[in-house]
């Protein structure tokens, strides 16, 4: 695609109709579940209680299981577990092997298939971790994993190593150690809670937890980083609610990749969370044909904004063993990303970001719009493809009315 070639796809009707489509907030159908209760379907432990987690169970759901699927479930007690909520698995478009619910959370034999540069580890959080279950990579914040469990398993986990404890990591954070890790260090000032998924423990256990964050004096901000919106949303109750509200400035980063996933349920959940003052950031994974596509990230975009959620990364995603089927380009994520600035609100455009494999930390990768710097202006271009100029010495000193205040000879290419 070049800089203009999604402008023209903007103004195509067939790209309007598409993305109208994909923005529409649906309610998830009840599908197998009719008979169920209204305050069964409607209960966060309901709905973990009846997950789909065994072969015999998802082929009973779903009879039309294509054999690499077949042999990933067969697979999972050895690698990364199944386990789908029947709100979730009810988002599926049962009819299409490539629908794009599907793809996340239904295992495919490829998970197996391991390139030479794919990892158990890939961002490296085993090696910058001081104690079990705490990463400390950035000098001022630390990821504290509370539990290696998931309302779902979506295949393409950077910490598919622990998450379900299919491959045997015996994950047993011990809260004690983290937190007095974290006293111990006053340069920390920001937790990130992660797992697995922190909004699975009990309502007590989470606030236990918080309000001991809360007593370290030299921290100032909280996050927790959680799938659970999405793939449950009956867990946001006004309870949670109204506990988290109590420990601000507390931040939720949730994880949603399509439009799909944002329903009239998840819309619901997430305003409750914004009603309780929680500023809501949304990380998405660039995945292969499931929306490193202009029209389906726009549309994620727009509902994101719509549920209160501000599109906050889109991550490369990482080199995790098993994952290359659905890994897309850079190219291609470079691409989407061009497709959104300019194109559609600032809120609405994410930061497209690498995770350094081997544990470099986010590294942001972005469309080049800086053209070149020159001795006296810095070329720039719009996201129509048009170019301008600014005027600025290659030094970086503003160009004033006496003219450039040193001249550098040779031209350099940015
Ligand atoms: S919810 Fe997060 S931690 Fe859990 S499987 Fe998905 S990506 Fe991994």
């Amino acid at each position: 695609m070049d800089s203009t070639g999604d402008l023209a796809d903007s103004r195509d009707p067939a790209f309007h109709d598409r993305m109208e489509t994909l923005k529409r907030f649906r309610s998830a159908d009840r599908g197998y579940w009719r008979e169920v209760a209204d305050s069964d379907w409607h209960s966060w432990r309901w709905q973990l209680q009846h997950r789909i987690t065994t072969l015999k169970h998802l082929e009973r759901l779903l009879p039309h299981l294509t054999p690499a699927e077949r042999q990933g479930a067969e697979l999972t007690s050895k690698k990364l577990a199944m386990a789908i909520t029947p709100y979730f698995f009810n988002l599926i478009n049962l009819n299409d092997e490539d629908c794009p619910i599907r793809r996340q959370v239904i295992p495919r034999v490829e998970e197996t298939h391991t390139a030479s540069w794919e990892v158990p580890d890939p961002c490296g959080e085993d090696s910058h971790s001081p104690v079990e279950g705490l990463v400390h990579r950035y000098p001022d914040r630390v990821l504290f994993l509370v539990t290696d469990r998931c309302a779902a398993y979506c295949r393409y986990c950077t910490r598919s190593r622990m998450v379900s404890n299919a491959t045997g990591y015996d994950f047993h954070p011990r809260f004690d150690k983290q937190i007095e890790y974290i006293k111990q260090h006053p340069e920390v000032r920001d937790v990130l809670l992660s797992g697995g998924d922190p909004l699975l423990l009990s309502d007590r256990k989470l606030e236990s937890l918080l309000s001991r964050l809360r007593d370290i004096p030299h921290l100032e901000f909280l996050r927790i980083g959680t799938r659970i919106p999405i793939f449950l949303p009956q867990r946001i109750t006004p309870e949670l609610c109204a506990m988290l509200r109590r420990y601000h400035p507390l931040f939720i980063s949730v994880h949603a990749n399509h439009p799909t996933e944002l329903t009239v349920e998840v819309k619901e959940a997430m305003e409750r969370l914004a009603d309780a003052g929680v500023p809501l950031g949304n990380q998405s994974v660039l995945l292969q044909g499931i929306n490193d596509d202009p029209a389906v990230m726009r549309a994620l975009s727009h509902k994101l904004l719509m549920c209160r959620v501000k599109p906050y990364y889109v991550y490369q995603c990482d080199l995790i063993a098993g994952s290359s089927h659905l890994r897309s380009s850079v190219r291609r994520g470079l691409e989407v990303m061009e497709s959104l600035r300019g194109h559609t609100t600032g809120y609405g455009v994410p930061q497209y970001v690498i995770d350094a494999p081997g544990g470099g930390g986010k590294v942001p990768v972005n469309p080049e719009y800086v053209l070149r710097r020159d001795n006296d202006r810095v070329l720039i271009r719009n996201f129509e493809g048009e170019v301008f100029e600014y005027p600025e010495d290659r030094n970086g000193i503003p160009q004033s009315i006496a003219g450039p205040s040193q001249k550098i000879e040779e031209p350099e290419l940015v």
